[in-house]
């Protein structure tokens, strides 16, 4: 893999559900320490591309590189696969009968077999990292919805992702939670992390996306730099998407 070569790369991604065409010719470029941003209506196929991303779903054709390294390649082991990326969905999906802490060393224990001290360290400094470390000894609903979703992204980061995806992260928050969670968000880009990002927060990927990509009936109807997607769209139904959400 050259240096320049994208940490994640879709060319002609192709997925059905039945009749349905939901991702129909996608090609995606993510480089590393870059952050790209899904938009588009309920449906365009966002959290299907993530799905596809995470070997969550089977393309029915295209190819998806990981560090390029073909991971649609039917050989390929799918739980290695997901080791290295992290996923974050709208519900939190922390497990209630868990401490916080425990809910961010289970997967690095269970699946990536760490011993539990070393576990148990990585978990806090990932706590601390998302300004939690002191709920560690909580359960999730002694926490706000914003607390709970940034101890889930700390689970997600536990395990050392090279890449996470991050699927309406902050749809099912009350709104005065939405920006500690997006506040968290652009604090992981200014560490490095690769990022994929389905949100309907334009704000956010007006001042965190390296590339926006728009989304329509899927297929990526129009993608490029935040001030160009959003603020000069040259696509008709970009521009009406724009219209109809701000
Ligand atoms: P978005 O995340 O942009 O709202 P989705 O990727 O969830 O879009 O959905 C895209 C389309 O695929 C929708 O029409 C949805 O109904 C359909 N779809 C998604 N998952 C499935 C599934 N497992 N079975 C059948 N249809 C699905
Ligand atoms: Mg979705």
């Amino acid at each position: 893999m050259s240096a320049a070569a994208p940490l994640l790369r879709l060319r002609g991604v192709r997925k059905a559900f039945g009749a349905s065409l939901v991702l129909d010719d996608v090609d995606l470029d993510v480089a590393e320490h870059s952050v790209v941003v899904l938009i588009g209506s309920s449906g365009s196929g966002k959290s299907t591309l993530l799905r596809c991303a995470n070997l969550l779903e089977v393309v029915d054709d295209g190819v998806i590189e990981l560090a390029g390294r073909d991971i649609t390649d039917p050989r390929v082991d799918a739980n290695a696969v997901r080791a290295q990326i992290g996923m974050v969905f709208q519900s939190f999906n922390l497990f209630p009968h868990l401490r916080v802490l425990d809910n961010v060393t289970l997967a690095p224990r269970l699946v990536h077999g760490v011993p539990r001290a070393q576990a148990r360290d990585r978990a806090m400094a990932m706590l601390e990292r998302v300004g939690l470390a002191g709920k560690a000894r909580a359960f999730p609903d002694e926490l706000s919805g914003g607390q709970q979703q940034r101890v889930a992204i700390a689970r997600a980061l536990a395990c050392g992702p090279r890449l996470m995806l991050l699927d309406e992260v902050t749809s099912a928050l009350d709104p005065e939670l939405v920006g500690e969670v997006l506040d968290l968000l652009g604090e992981l880009k200014n560490d490095g992390l690769t990022m994929v990002v389905a949100t309907h927060e334009m704000g956010f990927a007006r001042t965190v996306a390296d590339e926006v990509c728009f989304l329509h009936n899927g297929r990526v109807h129009e993608r490029g730099t935040p001030g160009q997607v959003l603020g000069a769209p040259e696509q008709p139904r970009t521009q009406e998407f724009l219209r109809r959400i701000t």
